[in-house]
């Protein structure tokens, strides 16, 4: 049995505000993992975060099959934002796709946004189930924000509403054989290819816009997961919240 002293090793990203006192109600799925999954009882601590507020140290005040309440005792840790950095990508197999969601989540993206190219194999995503990878990486990870994962949109339609003073760091397989660029400062968004790459008229359409810069990754063709990692990597190393 934990010494009730103890840090708690669990943490849960709730929906719900927090602060000094707060007194939660758990949902059935969250007193479900709490006490049959990881057994802990009334007294036991877990780390909270609600995304905006920081992370809380908070004790089980009561226990049931389908519910709880936890309170609310100490701030262990501040909010931090990640850099204004979002993240298009064109989902690919279900597994890779889970993969970019929680990479990008553990690298400090802002925003998820799954985009439909001209060569995107799939028609469609579970937003819901991409969401919920994104709060369990950051969970993980020790991270107080959670990105948000948008739905399935065409990249034409969201390139048609483009605020241009949000650079737009475009990762061209075809330009393997360039130098490292570089990369433009928040507020900013990486935009990686499927599979299959972009095509001629999407390649001409992003060169032509407004704050885009085209960069390579390197001499080797990665895969659109590997990318995504590669990408935001080089960026944060370049501009983002290392301190
Ligand atoms: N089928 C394509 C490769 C697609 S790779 C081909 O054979 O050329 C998937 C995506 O990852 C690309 O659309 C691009 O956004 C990114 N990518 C992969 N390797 C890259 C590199 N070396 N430089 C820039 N972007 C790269």
């Amino acid at each position: 049995m934990a010494a009730h002293s103890e840090q708690a090793k669990h943490r849960l990203y709730l929906e719900h505000a927090l602060g000094q006192g707060q007194v939660i109600d758990l949902s059935r799925d969250h007193a479900h993992y709490l006490f049959n999954v990881l057994r802990l009882s009334v007294g036991q601590r877990v780390a909270v975060f609600d995304g905006q507020n920081g992370e809380w140290q908070a004790e089980i005040v009561t226990s049931g099959k389908r519910g709880g309440t936890l309170r609310c005792l100490t701030q262990s840790a501040p909010q931090r934002m990640p850099p204004d950095l979002w993240l298009l990508f064109a989902p690919i197999k279900k597994a890779r796709t889970d993969f970019i969601v929680e990479k990008a989540t553990e690298l400090g993206a802002a925003r998820i946004l799954p985009v439909q190219t001209d060569f995107t194999n799939s028609e469609r995503i579970r937003q819901d189930r991409l969401q919920a990878h994104a709060v369990e990486a950051a969970e993980q990870c020790g991270g107080t924000y959670v990105p948000q994962v948008a739905d399935l949109q065409p990249l034409s339609r969201l390139l048609d509403g483009w605020d241009t003073s949000r650079a737009l760091i475009f990762a061209d397989e075809t330009l393997r054989d360039t130098p490292a660029p570089a990369l433009p400062p928040a507020p900013a968004a990486i935009v990686i290819g499927p599979e299959g790459g972009f095509s001629a008229s999407e390649r001409d359409r992003l060169r032509s816009m407004a704050g885009v810069t085209p960069v390579s990754l390197g001499p080797r063709i990665l895969r659109a997961d590997t990318a995504a990692v590669a990408a935001l990597t080089l960026w944060q190393a370049a501009q983002g919240d290392w301190e």
